[in-house]
């Protein structure tokens, strides 16, 4: 990415800038004068000057050699303190800025994440060996104590060379903070006076649109941050006091502050989602975000395939549904109804009689309730399953039993399927729920890797998904089993019932709060109206049944999906871990501004197939650029790039279709100038 350089500071050097200012530094920090007498030695007035000097600058105007674009589409989240010591896991119980890393990764937009706990904030992350600053934007969630000794100037550095500022739930307590924000911190209050929008804005159009110029606050007697302005606009107030400001540095550059009571309301609000959202795409400019109406999306899993104790414990005893069930009550109704589900298989079969862990695949058997059990043939029909386009293979674990079935309580093996063996606690793989314990991390290593080998041998699938049998998972730190899951490149994990996980090899995100997630039956669809609210905008519902509700009324499939409301759209899991998988980068010369959609095995898998397609979001400022060029041309990878009208690219959001394939797509916008 090409972007302006910041200015360098060196000991002793001056520059002039076009306006006849000069810039001075020392010991790292930027001194502005306006005459070389009247030297500015407060903090405040220092970056109060700066903003000036900065904001003095013609936007309109456009030099050739400058990039179209010059700041980076990449964010920083800059937060008091992360509760893991290993920097990878982020928890929504224990990290306060988990709702906001949540809503980062369900947009696609790229970020990084500073602890002030652990690291000091210099120019070293905002500014790159080249010059360039790193990030079009900082999210800012910090406050006193946590930025008492860091490098605010840095930031103000930064800012300078174009990276945006947007500061939430924050009393930003710091003069070179207040210079950047336009505002200083007076007092906390508390009003239920409603919360107004004063003026028409990019940011408040949507809610405007939707006639939410106002939002009642009856009986929200929380305690928010009294600010005054210093130079900031007020877009929204709560009688008298500015509850958000935008401070407009440059066309490209904003420090924009949210008096949000608390974070999880920009996750859990619609009202401060939406300018949450908005507040970002001014930020940085654009965002580029999955073109999916999650709201009215859903996600179907089946849990159980292939577990052996359906076939003798009494509380959860059924035939396992057999190919020919397969084919007419699975597989044609999702034909039917354009769904794609995905089957959480078993691929260890705990069987009593040679006290060892077994293909489940090979069972033939008639069981006490005289039901005839093949599972071979269940086998069959999920290939059909998967051979139609259908159904998706992800991992339940190996055996969905304890990993150690011998020790007391035990052993399982010979212990009385009407007493002990029932139990429900030996039923569950990946945390010892017999026993009150943890499963080591080997040992939870050695069962997920088993069943990765096997789902591979027996339907060459390479599941993405891990939703451990009985809920049962571990933890702590070490153990913890999403990051085993992540290390071994499963791309999602259901951690039940509180917990849900983006995965990758740098980072196990909670993205608790952003796709709501329940259990369904064939007792139990009576209440799916219910359990499909609330919905959330940036996350699929994600429900899960078993393989018994078929067993016990084939046409169930067709009843869950008939009983979905008639807006609702299906979502496979392996479309849903591309989506959050697809790496989105962007790029800008002067003549050229460039996306790309990186789609890489194994996450992206499903993109091989299918198309994708991304929205578009434009800044007002950015969509003014574009306007005054004389021409635009559009393409994507090797297609003829076509002429396109400002109109066409402003509507928005402005849709992107990517086609399939792995790898690297590139959209590309050229520009005459
Ligand atoms: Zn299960």
């Amino acid at each position: 990415m090409t972007s302006q350089r910041a200015r360098c500071n060196r000991p002793a050097s001056t520059a002039k800038d076009r306006n006849g200012l000069v810039f001075s530094s020392f010991i790292g920090r930027t001194i502005i004068t306006n005459t070389p007498r009247a030297r500015a030695n407060n903090p405040a007035s220092i970056a109060i000057l700066f903003l000036l000097i900065v904001s003095t600058r013609g936007w309109g105007e456009v030099r050739p050699q400058q990039p179209l674009l010059r700041k980076p589409y990449r964010v920083l989240l800059v937060v008091e303190k992360w509760s893991d010591p290993e920097s990878i896991l982020v928890d929504h119980e224990k990290d306060r800025f988990q709702p906001v890393a949540a809503l980062l990764k369900a947009w696609s937009v790229p970020f990084d994440i500073l602890r002030l706990d652990e690291q000091h904030l210099d120019a070293t992350y905002l500014i790159d060996r080249s010059g360039d600053i790193r990030y079009g934007s900082v999210i800012w969630l910090a406050d006193l104590p946590s930025y008492k000794d860091q490098n605010i100037a840095a930031l103000a550095e930064a800012v300078q060379a174009g990276t945006s500022l947007l500061v939430a739930k924050s009393r930003f307590l710091d003069p070179t903070l207040e210079a950047l924000v336009g505002a200083k911190f007076r007092q906390e209050y508390t009003a239920t006076d409603p919360i107004r929008t004063t003026e028409p804005h990019f940011i408040t159009r949507q809610l405007a649109a939707e006639g939410l110029n106002a939002l009642n606050t009856n009986w929200d007697f929380a305690t928010r941050f009294w600010i005054e302005p210093q130079g900031a606009k007020v877009l929204i107030d709560q009688a008298g006091h500015p509850v958000l400001t935008l401070n407009q540095i440059a066309g490209d550059v904003s420090t924009i502050w949210l008096g949000v009571p608390e974070i999880s309301l920009l996750r859990d609000s619609p009202y401060w989602r939406e300018i949450f959202f908005r507040s970002l795409v001014c930020s940085l400019e654009y965002l580029v975000q999955p073109d999916v109406d999650y709201s009215h999306a859903i996600e179907i899993e089946m849990d159980d395939w292939g577990t052996a104790d359906k076939g003798f414990l009494s509380y959860w005893h059924y035939l396992e549904p057999n190919e020919e069930t397969l084919r007419e009550h699975l597989i044609a109704p999702l034909e039917k109804h354009h769904a794609i589900f995905a089957a959480n298989v078993i691929t260890g079969y705990a069987d009593r009689k040679t006290k060892r862990i077994v293909s489940p695949w090979e069972q033939k058997f008639t069981d006490s309730w005289g039901l005839h059990q093949d599972y071979a043939s269940t086998r069959r029909g999920l290939l059909d399953a998967v051979a139609a386009g259908v159904l998706q293979i992800e991992s339940h674990g190996w055996d969905h039993m304890e990993t150690d079935l011998e020790s007391p309580p035990g052993p399982w093996w010979t212990a009385d399927l009407k007493g002990e063996a029932s139990a429900d606690g030996w039923y569950s793989e990946f945390a010892d729920h017999r026993r009150g314990t943890e499963v080591p991390a080997i040992v939870q290593r050695f069962h997920l890797q088993r069943g990765l080998h096997f789902i591979e041998k027996d339907f060459g699938q390479r599941p993405l998904e891990l939703r451990p049998g009985n809920g049962g998972w571990s933890k702590s730190q070490f153990n913890n089993t999403g990051r085993l899951a992540a290390q071994l490149g499963f791309g999602i994990f259901h951690a039940e019932p509180d917990f849900f996980y983006y995965l990758d090899h740098q980072m196990v995100l909670d993205m608790t709060g952003i796709s709501p997630h329940f259990t369904t039956g064939y007792d139990r669809l009576n209440t799916l109206q219910t359990d499909l609210k609330p919905a959330h905008l940036d996350g699929p519902v994600m429900v899960v049944f078993h393989d018994r509700d078929i067993s016990l009324r084939p046409d169930f499939v067709e009843s869950l999906l008939d009983a979905l409301p008639a807006d609702y759209k299906p979502i496979s899991a392996n479309q849903y871990v591309g989506i959050l998988h697809t790496q989105i980068e962007s790029s800008s010369t002067a003549a050229e501004w460039q996306v790309n959609f990186d789609d890489e095995d194994p996450y992206c898998a499903f993109f091989e197939k299918h198309s994708s397609s991304w929205r578009l979001w434009l800044s007002d400022s950015l969509r003014e650029k574009l306007a005054n060029l004389p021409s635009m041309r559009l393409s994507i990878d090797k297609e003829a790039a076509k002429a396109i009208r400002p109109e066409d690219l402003s509507r928005q959001p402005f849709v992107i279709d990517v086609p399939a394939g792995l790898g690297r797509h590139v959209w590309r916008l050229d520009a005459a100038r």
